[in-house]
């Protein structure tokens, strides 16, 4: 049986960090996956470029039942120690939008430099290893896996959460937190794009590709950003944002003039232009095929002097104030994180170990902390990573 002080489970962005951040103090640590390749997440996040983190990371931008639980982390490992990392490593990044950091060239620019550290710092990394049973022992914690009996001291659960089956996500953390007597809140896709399969299908189908800056809203939550029509419904940042924040049945409303009041535009536009037609004004928000679908499907485009002031305030509430059901979302299939997972009430704030099982520790996505879109969930994944290192 082989010993070693620290395990720990899923080679991804926490389990990385933490792993390369006890090797670092001196920690003999062993850091096993099921996948074949670490850190695959990485590699395709924010579109191959990698969103690292965000410079105006704060704890509002995550997703809890227990909102608090993320400030100490956070507070310990912050941005522009992760920016400091990275430059350490000579890795070019620029910002993109809104504090999202991203790298100049590839995904596996951070990757490498995560490997690199874990090099350095004496981290024994073994792919496509599984798990098939956990004990407690006197000692720490037994391990029964594919490279035969493990023992250690420490065991850090880093397996993430159930998004992108394709990319090794499994419910494995969930279940060892129930075997050591955890709470697992109820998970869902979260940072996903919607399903429409009402009549409104056929216009997403037709705008399919068009992307316009929009105010979205749902449950007390909105966000500014571009929204994407597609095939199956809508996706874009905006969309994957209001995600997080939607339960099935829930409406979103969606302001298509988000720098306009709605109705006082169009009456400006009626007294300055009365001989215009409805689509033409549109043509010169939207693009001119979005602009001729709204006006066919939503409208009856005329000249606005033939409005009355009653069709002019229905028009407006379309565009101002466009309400719709999303009959779904893609699911886990493409969702970037998954909401929920083991309850943070039972988990210690200042070391991520378990308070009902001492030496275990619960470290990134597999927890119920999720980021906003932008850089926040990996901010999240090193932040606890290292807390975690810090104890383990
Ligand atoms: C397509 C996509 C793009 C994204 N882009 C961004 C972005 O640009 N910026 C951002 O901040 N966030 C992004 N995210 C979210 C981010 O990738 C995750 O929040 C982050 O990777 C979570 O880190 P983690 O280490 O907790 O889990 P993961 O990175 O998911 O790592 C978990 C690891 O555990 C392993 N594992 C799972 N089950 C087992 C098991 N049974 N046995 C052994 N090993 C196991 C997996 O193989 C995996 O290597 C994106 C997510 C996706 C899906």
């Amino acid at each position: 049986m082989r010993s070693t002080d620290i395990i720990v489970i899923g080679a991804g962005a926490a389990g990385l960090m933490c792993a390369m951040t006890a090797a670092a103090r001196g920690r003999r640590v062993l850091l096993i996956d099921h996948a074949n390749k670490p850190g695959k997440k990485i590699l395709m996040s924010g579109g191959g470029r990698c969103n690292f983190t965000n410079l105006y990371t704060e704890p509002s931008n995550f997703l809890s039942q227990n909102p608090h639980f993320c400030k100490s982390a956070l507070a310990r490992y912050t941005q522009w120690d992760f920016i400091e990392l990275v430059s350490k490593h000579a890795v070019p990044y620029h910002e993109k939008k809104l504090g999202q950091l991203f790298c100049d060239n590839k995904s596996s620019d951070i990757l490498g430099l995560l490997l690199s550290e874990c090099e350095q710092t004496g981290v024994e990394l073994r792919m496509d290893t599984s798990v098939q049973q956990i004990d407690k022992t006197e000692g720490g914690y037994q391990l029964q896996t594919s490279l035969g009996t493990l023992a250690c001291a420490s065991l850090v659960v880093a397996t993430g959460g159930l998004s992108i089956p394709t990319l090794g996500a499994t419910g494995f953390g969930y279940q060892i937190a129930r075997q050591f007597g955890h709470s697992v809140l109820p998970t869902r896709a979260g940072l996903v794009p919607f399903t429409i399969t009402d009549q409104l299908k056929e216009l997403c189908g037709e705008l399919s590709g068009t992307s316009v800056d929009a105010l979205v809203s749902c449950n007390d939550s909105s966000f500014r950003e571009n929204i994407l029509f597609t095939h199956r419904g809508l996706s874009g940042p905006a969309i994957l944002q209001i995600s997080s924040f939607w339960q099935p049945g829930d409406s979103v409303e969606i302001n298509l003039l988000p720098d306009h009041d709605a109705l006082g535009w169009l009456q400006q536009q009626q007294s300055e232009r009365p001989n215009s037609e409805l689509k033409t004004l549109l043509g010169e928000v939207f693009t001119k095929k979005m602009a001729n679908l709204l006006a066919e499907q939503w409208f009856v485009s005329k000249p606005m002097k033939q409005y009355t002031p009653g069709e002019l305030a229905a028009v407006a509430e379309q565009l101002g104030n466009w309400t719709l059901v999303p009959a779904g979302t893609e699911g886990y299939r493409t969702a970037e994180v998954t909401l929920g997972g083991v309850d943070t009430r039972e988990v210690s704030s200042k070391t991520m170990e378990s308070l009902k099982s001492p030496g275990l520790y619960f470290v990134g996505e597999v927890l119920d902390v999720s980021g906003h879109l932008g850089g926040f969930n990996f901010q999240w994944a090193w932040a606890s990573g290292y807390a975690a290192a810090q104890f383990a």
